[in-house]
This record gives C-alpha cells, sequence and structure tokens, in this order.
C-alpha cells in the first residue's frame, strides 16, 4: 500500500472517521461535494482511483452526452471537519478531476493552478499568497433583508463589537482544520469582521480561501440555528450602500531557490527589478484580469472611491488608495498587495490569471511607471489624465469585453474555462441588466 495512503488511513482511524467527503470546486469557486461513508476495507481503492460523477450537472463542466468526470482525492488534502460532530466524525479530501481516460479535466480550476504553478516550478520559482477575505455578519428582517449584525467600527471592542464571539469560535475551528490564524478584527464596516491566516504557496492558499469561507458559514449557521437567530455570514463585497465593501486583498511573492526575488536590498526602497516588472505585468492586465478577480455584478459597487477598494490602476509603496500597495515588510517578506480581489473570486482563478500577468511582467520587463504617494481618490480627473491613471473596469460588463480580449488569460485559463466563464458572465450580465431596482422607482417614478 502506498505509503502516504497508509499514514493517512492512520489518521482517520484516529480521528474516529466515519464520512469522507470528495470536494472540488466548480467554476465559479463554489465548493461541491459527495459524502462516502467510511468502510476501511474499501477505503484504499476509493483513495487510490476516486469516484465517478456526474459532470453535466456541475456550472463550467461538461455537456449531458459526455457527462463522466473522475474525481481523485489529493491525499495531502485530509482535513477532519471541526464543525462536525466528534462522534463519528466527517473528514474531507480536495480532489482532482479527471477524464474517464485519465487526462486532468480541463474544467477543473485547481487543475489549471496546478499547470501554471508546475510551469513555473520548472524555471525554479514558488508562488506565494497570503489573502485577506473580509465579510459581514448579518440579521435579516422579516422580508429577508439584510441588516448589518452591530454598528462598530474598525478595531472596536466589545460591547460595541459584536463579532467577539463569532470571531472566537471561528479561530478555534480553523485552527482545529490547520490554519494558522494570525489575526482577527472588527473592520471598517458595521458587522464587518477579518480574519487573516498565513501566506503559503499558491495551490494551498486557494483551497485554503475555500475551507474558509465554508468553514465560516457553517460554523456561523451552527451558532444561529443553536442560538435560535436568523444572522449568517456574507461574502457578498458590497452588501451596504455607502458603507465598506468587502474584498479579499491579495499579498503575494515570488521565490526562487527558497530565496524571495522580490528583496534588493541595494534597491531604492529595497523592491528588486523582478519586483517592479511584475508589479507591471499585474497593472498592464488588471482591467481584464478584473473579470475574474471581481466576478460577479455586485464587486463593482465596491470598486469605488472613498472605502480602500481601488479605482485606479496605479501601485504605491505603503498606500491604500491605489490598486496595489507595497506594504513596509522587507526581507522574506517582502511582498506586494494586489488590493482588487472580492471574496466572489474562484481563488484557483484568480491566483493563477495574476501568476500569468505578473510572469508576463518579468518575462517582458514591464516598467510600472511611477508610484504614487498621494491620496489618489482626491485627485481630480484632469490631474489623473495628466499623470496616465487609468480606472479598473466600473462594471462587469466592461470587464468581461476587457477579459474577452485578453489572449494572455485566454491562454493562462485555457480555452474550456475561458469560454465556460464568458458564457456564465454574458448570462449573469443580462439577467441583471433587465431588472427594475427601488432605487429607480424612488428616482424616476414622478417623472
Ligand atoms: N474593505 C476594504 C476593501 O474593500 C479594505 C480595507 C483594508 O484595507 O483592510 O478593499
Ligand atoms: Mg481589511
Ligand atoms: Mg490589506
Amino acid at each position: 500500500m502506498d505509503e502516504k495512503i497508509k499514514n493517512v488511513i492512520e489518521r482517520m482511524k484516529a480521528d474516529n472517521i466515519k464520512f469522507i467527503r470528495l470536494q472540488f470546486v466548480d467554476l465559479h469557486g463554489i465548493p461541491k461535494n459527495v459524502s462516502i461513508p467510511c468502510e476501511l476495507e474499501n477505503m484504499v481503492d476509493l483513495l487510490n482511483d476516486g469516484i465517478l460523477f456526474d459532470g453535466s450537472s456541475i456550472p463550467g463542466f461538461v455537456e449531458i452526452d459526455s457527462s463522466d468526470l473522475v474525481l481523485k482525492p489529493d491525499i495531502s488534502t485530509y482535513s477532519a471537519l471541526s464543525w462536525r460532530p466528534e462522534e463519528s466524525a466527517s473528514c474531507r479530501f480536495i480532489c482532482d478531476i479527471y477524464t474517464p481516460d485519465g487526462e486532468p479535466f480541463a474544467g477543473d480550476p485547481r487543475g489549471i493552478l496546478k499547470k501554471a504553478l508546475a510551469k513555473i516550478k520548472k524555471e525554479g520559482y514558488t508562488y506565494n499568497i497570503g489573502p485577506e477575505p473580509e465579510f459581514f455578519i448579518v440579521d435579516t428582517d422579516d422580508e429577508g433583508n439584510p441588516i448589518p449584525h452591530d454598528d462598530a467600527g474598525y478595531f472596536d471592542v466589545e460591547p460595541t463589537d459584536k463579532g467577539t464571539d463569532f470571531r472566537r469560535e471561528i479561530t478555534t475551528n480553523l485552527q482545529e482544520l490547520g490554519f494558522e490564524v494570525e489575526a482577527s478584527h472588527h473592520e471598517v464596516g458595521p458587522g464587518q469582521n477579518e480574519i487573516a491566516f498565513k501566506f503559503d504557496d499558491a495551490l494551498k492558499t486557494a483551497d485554503a480561501v475555500i475551507t474558509f469561507k465554508q468553514a465560516i458559514k457553517a460554523i456561523v449557521a451552527n451558532m444561529a440555528y443553536f442560538d435560535g437567530f436568523d444572522y449568517k455570514v456574507t461574502f457578498m463585497p458590497k452588501p451596504f450602500f455607502g458603507e465598506s465593501g468587502s474584498g479579499m486583498h491579495c499579498h503575494q511573492s515570488l521565490f526562487k531557490d527558497g530565496k524571495n526575488i522580490f528583496y534588493d536590498e541595494n534597491a531604492e526602497n529595497k523592491l528588486s527589478q523582478e519586483a517592479l516588472w511584475f508589479i507591471g505585468g499585474l497593472l498592464k492586465h488588471s482591467a481584464a484580469l478584473t473579470a475574474i478577480t471581481n466576478p460577479i455584478v455586485n464587486s463593482y459597487k465596491r470598486l469605488v472611491p472613498g472605502y480602500e477598494a481601488p479605482v485606479y490602476i496605479s501601485y504605491g509603496i505603503q498606500n491604500r488608495s491605489t490598486l496595489i500597495r507595497v506594504p513596509a515588510a522587507r526581507g522574506k517578506a517582502t511582498r506586494i498587495e494586489y488590493r482588487s480581489p472580492d471574496p466572489t473570486c474562484n481563488p484557483y482563478l484568480a491566483f493563477t490569471a495574476m501568476l500569468e500577468a505578473g510572469m508576463d511582467g518579468i518575462k517582458n520587463k514591464i516598467d510600472p511607471g511611477e508610484s504614487f504617494e498621494i491620496n489618489i481618490y482626491e485627485l481630480s480627473e484632469e490631474e489623473r489624465e495628466e499623470k496616465g491613471i487609468e480606472l479598473l473596469p466600473s462594471s462587469l460588463w466592461e470587464a468581461y469585453h476587457t477579459f474577452e480580449n485578453s489572449e494572455i488569460l485566454k491562454e493562462a485559463l485555457g480555452e474550456h474555462i475561458f469560454n465556460a466563464f464568458l458564457d456564465a458572465k454574458y448570462k449573469e450580465w443580462d439577467e441583471y441588466r433587465v431588472q427594475v431596482f427601488n432605487y429607480e422607482h424612488k428616482k424616476y417614478l414622478n417623472l
């Protein structure tokens, strides 16, 4: 028996596992799973060969006439699910997806990221990401409309901050799930919270983002059930007009031979030439990237001036009004923070797309231009034009069109995902654009 499988079966016995969930994500990064009662005699075959499933029922996967796909567990992703009962416990494996003839399935977002990482590994690089997903805890009124769970703001304490117990419960659960939680706090918006966890290589981080969102939602739903209240978690980018939105800033760095190549002791700001080119690549492709990093209609209501969310394609050292910020840390911790992504993005696709954009910068020595150390939100349109600062797309539709013409992202994501994504986003926009909202009644009904 394979050593890895032998070890994981030992851990499963120790954790009293009775149910195995095989998990993956669809095109949009929504987790899907199937639960299999654990019969230890059949375990080796299950863990080796995986199982067949109907790919035609998963958004963005395959047509009904060629629907079979194979789910193969990645043994290294084993985790007992902390929020499920301890007796007759459940575990999950994150899976890779194959066609029945054993080829990696081109529509598997995790497979696409693995391919991109394998490509840069050949040149000696590893790509690290530290994400900062923000979220709101909301109550609902009688009509199901969300209301922020508290009125607290940035770094507030209890009793104004009503998120303390949630963050405590979530943090202990995340630790049980193997996360290194770095810090948690109340964010700027009412009911808004952030829990930061340690950076890792992009594949582990993408897996972790999925687990993080799933765990938080499940834990808070359990708490609401036992408390008899109707509160819940939302990762929607802009749940409330006039308040901060939720981003998922991505701190990123490239390592080569164990060394952070974004750091150069002798350079200006101690930022290496590679770091500047990587920034140049991200800036160049940022408009097209936005379709992937900010994938829903609501994402663009967050990307407006005044709420620490990016609007202008620019970078700055320590500047939170720019799209890219370079945090003060240097040495091994040198990194750039790409501030556009929100937590509704599919992390596998977002990390693949950002990596390809940054690497294009390195390959083609793309100069990022000047860095801005001013509050860019306060510049007038003329001043911005003078400085050549362009805007991120202001709607999903605008992002869609830029993305559609991006050869580099088409190449990075592969035809299958590129086309499936365009198809899904066209439909999403088309559905949205015909809706009539309360705002329009208020503004136009008396015309
Ligand atoms: N909530 C802000 C955003 O939408 C970010 C606040 C922060 O810098 O943490 O990106
Ligand atoms: Mg934050
Ligand atoms: Mg940040």
